[in-house]
């Protein structure tokens, strides 16, 4: 490796209350919440797009329920509204979602389910950061970062037209790799624990004719219906149990590890068809992640050439969709000033500090939150440590496998993405130079005020 010291630059300056790095899941919920409490928002996202893993990866978002269908007894609840349920809603006056339906079978995994069109999503999260007044940077790289002892100052970004500096008073890292708190070097540790993915979008499939196939050979593992194009009681989400289809049925898209899990909002379309596979090394190294794009591409291939040749309905099917670069479930997690364990997460743990209700665990029926109860996530455990102005957000947080296969899940970031873009609106207009010292009933009135659920109100109005 030959090294080469670049010379010092000057960089036009801009100034902000607060600064977002990455506008996916959680970014874009804390740059709305920012922006309206009142902060000058800057949202700086690496695509040419906002939305991230939510348009990308996923299949439905989980949830925005309880576990309720899942201990018969226990009353159907809402946990997360706020901003994150607002987002649903507009996407429904857009035609980007049938809204959320109930879960028809396997409903120890989700009660609920709530699926989006993608590109309809990019659209209306767009137009909700821009009717807010959040100061939109797409197709912006956060690069480096300025920091004075525990204080971040602002962060290096380059675009097209060249590199600047976005000084700013507090600072939310919503990048999934943990780009920012890296820069600034935060505490963390890098991890390999999950595949990696990158999900297609398949057009061309007779949905009703693949779940009739699927249904006459008793394969069809969970369902969901709800408005399709217009239509109600239509299928907008079905995993199919390959095996019950013949063991090289089953073992051929195990070989391209292509999931049987599919959702959809619009006819003779699969919004979601994930190709995925284990990296040798963490995905933050760029020379095994050009290796792996092209791995996950040629497996998109082969994956559609099977669901062409196994899967009645999907005789025509034809890639219509694939995300601009595969996405992962985590890369690094930021140390915070509290992680939590599975066990708090299943038992249903509230604090004294919860910024947000939850009751969706991806690892069900293993781990479910008990009794299909909720637990709360602590304000303190999106507080980066060493840092007095940094919150980490959405797949950054939680060292641990199991409680990160609750806290990652795309309804748990856009919570603490309202949470933290709250809390640091609050603190930069408060003149609160440390996000520790932000009066908590402060933050909770305001979250309460802007909708926010506390299950477990840690401060109930008497
Ligand atoms: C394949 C897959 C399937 C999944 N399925 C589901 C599911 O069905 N249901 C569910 O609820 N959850 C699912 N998840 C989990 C969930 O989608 C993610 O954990 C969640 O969306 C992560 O949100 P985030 O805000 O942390 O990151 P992201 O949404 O990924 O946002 C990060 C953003 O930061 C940007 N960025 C990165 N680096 C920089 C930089 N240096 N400068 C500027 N911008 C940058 C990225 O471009 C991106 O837009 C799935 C995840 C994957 C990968």
């Amino acid at each position: 490796m030959q090294y080469y010291v670049a010379s010092p630059r000057k960089l036009p300056a801009r100034e902000f209350d607060v600064l977002v790095a990455g506008g996916g899941t959680g970014g874009t919920v804390a740059a709305l919440a920012a922006a309206r409490a009142g902060a000058r928002t800057a949202l700086v996202e690496a695509k040419g797009y906002f939305g991230g893993t939510i348009v990308e990866g996923g299949c439905s978002l989980h949830s925005y329920f309880n576990l309720w269908q899942a201990f018969p007894g226990v009353e159907k609840r809402q946990l997360v509204r706020g901003i994150p349920d607002e987002i649903i809603h507009v996407l429904k006056a857009h035609g980007g979602t049938p809204g959320h339906v109930d879960q028809l079978s396997n409903v120890v995994y989700d009660s609920a389910c709530t699926t989006i069109d993608t590109e309809i999503y990019k659209f209306v999260i767009m137009k909700m950061l821009r009717e807010s007044g959040v100061q939109l940077f797409l197709n912006t790289t956060l690069t480096d970062v300025v920091r004075d002892g525990d204080r971040l100052r602002g962060a290096v970004v380059e675009s097209h037209q060249g590199a600047e500096i976005f000084f700013a008073k507090n600072f939310i890292d919503a990048t999934g790799f943990g780009d920012l708190s890296a820069r600034a070097s935060a505490p963390h540790i890098e991890l390999n624990d999950h595949g990696v993915t990158n999900s297609m979008g398949v057009g061309g499939v007779n949905i009703e004719r693949y779940y009739d196939f699927l249904s006459a050979h008793d394969a069809v593992h969970e369902l969901a219906r709800g408005d399709r194009d217009g239509k109600p009681d239509k299928v907008i989400r079905i995993v199919a149990d390959f095996k019950k289809l013949g063991d090289h049925v089953a073992s051929a898209f195990r070989e391209v590890d292509c999931a049987a899990t599919v959702s959809t909002t619009r006819d003779d379309y699969l919004m979601f068809v994930k190709i995925s596979c284990r990296m040798q090394t963490n995905p933050l190294y760029r020379d095994a992640l050009t290796e792996t794009e092209y791995l996950l591409r040629e497996r998109q291939i082969r994956s559609i050439e099977l669901m062409r040749r196994y899967l009645p309905g999907c005789e025509n099917a034809f890639i219509a969709r694939t995300s601009p670069s595969l996405t992962i479930r985590r890369a690094r997690c930021i140390t915070c000033e509290y992680d939590m364990t599975n066990e708090e997460i299943i038992n249903g743990t509230h604090y004294e500090d919860d910024i947000l209700s939850y009751g969706f665990h991806d690892s069900a029926p293993r781990f479910q939150v008990k009794n299909g109860e909720s637990y709360g996530l602590p304000y303190r455990a999106i507080q980066v440590k060493e840092l007095r102005n940094l919150f980490a957000i959405g797949m950054l947080i939680s060292t641990n496998h199991d409680a990160h296969m609750s806290t990652r899940n795309t309804v748990c970031c856009m919570a603490q993405g309202q949470a933290a873009g709250t809390a640091a609106a609050l603190c930069a207009l408060g003149g609160i130079g440390d996000v520790r010292d932000l009066p908590y009933r402060t933050l909770h009135d305001r979250l309460k005020a802007d909708g926010v659920w506390f299950d477990h109100d840690p401060l109930p109005e008497k």
